[in-house]
């Protein structure tokens, strides 16, 4: 089968490799017929995450046809049409039980790589999450399959669904973290796809104003056509702008979608953030971050909400905001392509403006 693999820094490439097989009585094998290339592929494609070995298959967003299943996949047969969450979760310790299945116990089985806390399996992303292949794809073999897929209606297409793998409740988390009230103003740094999502989950939760910051025009754009106010931090003060905007108390929530590539936007958000507000972090931080504002946030007693997404927990109700018509997470796509241009994808996605999110299509 064909298989995007990743061989080095800004070099992956289209291989044939052996299709999958079921490995335990829980798996199923799936056949892809959409994938995405997220944000967080970039800093495997640039070469920023330890532990990838050379052929390793990519991908962690994808849905498809089931065309195998375990003895004990009794929720799945062939033929069902599903999206499967990026994390891997078993469904039985605490923290699945509990809803924070992206904080599994028993999904990875390289827990000596990680130093400190080990993060639970994800599909193509390195051997310090699990070292599972990855969606990127003809087939994928699936672990805990009685537990992650969700099967998608014929109302809903592919590119509507697709989204839910990662990306829509990676956003709505954020959004959902800040606890919004009516009235409320939303500062979201990072209009990367995540940053979208989160700008539309935050008004479909209510806030009544979205203030969305980056420097790329298309992101900024797609922001507005949200609803959001846009502010282009290349070229206004962005500490000013939004107190000015605010009048002068800093906005109610803010929601850091950018992550390590940028730990100022975490000290900027603690620093313009009103008295009493929250910090949603759902960009992904790894290691000590210099000169956080601790005493900062104490002093105007702030709420730090981060984590990475229990993407299984938020999968079904976000469905239903997307048959219900609320929202259409297709908005997001600005390329699609079949998977033989998968590495075309990458560059065209590392080079950001007006690439907002690379579907391919086996
Ligand atoms: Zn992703
Ligand atoms: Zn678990």
């Amino acid at each position: 089968m064909k298989a995007i693999c990743w061989y080095g820094k800004r070099d992956v490439r289209v291989e044939d490799v052996p299709e999958p097989k079921l490995l335990t009585k829980r798996d199923a094998i799936l056949k892809t017929t959409l994938t995405a290339i997220c944000g967080s592929d970039l800093h495997l494609y640039r070469g920023e995450i330890p532990s990838m070995k050379e052929g390793d298959i990519l991908g962690h967003e994808f849905m498809g046809e089931i065309v195998e299943v375990g003895t004990e996949v009794p929720n799945l047969k062939k033929g069902d049409r599903v999206v499967v969450p990026c994390c891997i979760s078993c469904g039985n310790c605490f923290f699945c039980q509990n809803g924070m299945t992206a904080l599994c116990d028993n999904s990875n089985p390289n827990p000596q790589i990680a130093h400190g806390s080990v993060p639970a399996g994800m599909f193509g992303y390195s051997h310090l999450f699990g070292g599972y292949a990855g969606g990127q794809a003809q087939y994928v073999r699936v672990p805990f399959a009685d537990f992650g897929p969700m099967k998608i209606p014929d109302s809903v297409s592919d590119e509507q669904a697709l989204f839910l793998t990662d990306i829509f409740p990676t956003g709505y988390m954020a959004a959902e973290n800040c606890n919004i009230r009516p009235g409320d103003v939303i500062a979201v740094w990072g209009c990367g796809p995540v940053g979208q999502f989160a700008i539309r989950s935050a008004f479909l939760l209510g806030a009544e104003r979205v203030i969305a910051i980056d420097n790329v025009p298309s992101r900024l754009e797609l922001a507005t056509a949200a609803g959001a106010e846009p502010l282009d931090f290349s070229r206004t003060d962005v500490a000013e702008q939004l107190m000015q905007l605010t009048g002068g108390r800093g906005p109610d929530a803010c929601i850091d979608a950018a992550g390590i590539t940028a730990p100022d936007v975490l000290r900027q958000a603690i620093r313009t953030c009103r008295k009493g507000g929250i910090i949603a972090i759902p960009g992904a931080y790894a290691g000590p971050v210099d000169k956080f504002p601790l005493g900062t946030a104490f002093t105007k007693g702030l709420t730090l909400k981060t984590g990475p997404t229990n993407v299984h927990t938020w999968m079904k109700p976000l469905l239903e905001r997307i048959e219900k018509g609320e929202i259409d997470p297709s908005f997001v796509i600005s390329h699609r392509l079949p998977l033989g241009d998968g590495p075309k994808g990458y560059d065209l996605f590392d080079g950001r403006d007006g690439c907002t999110k690379v579907v391919l299509r086996p």
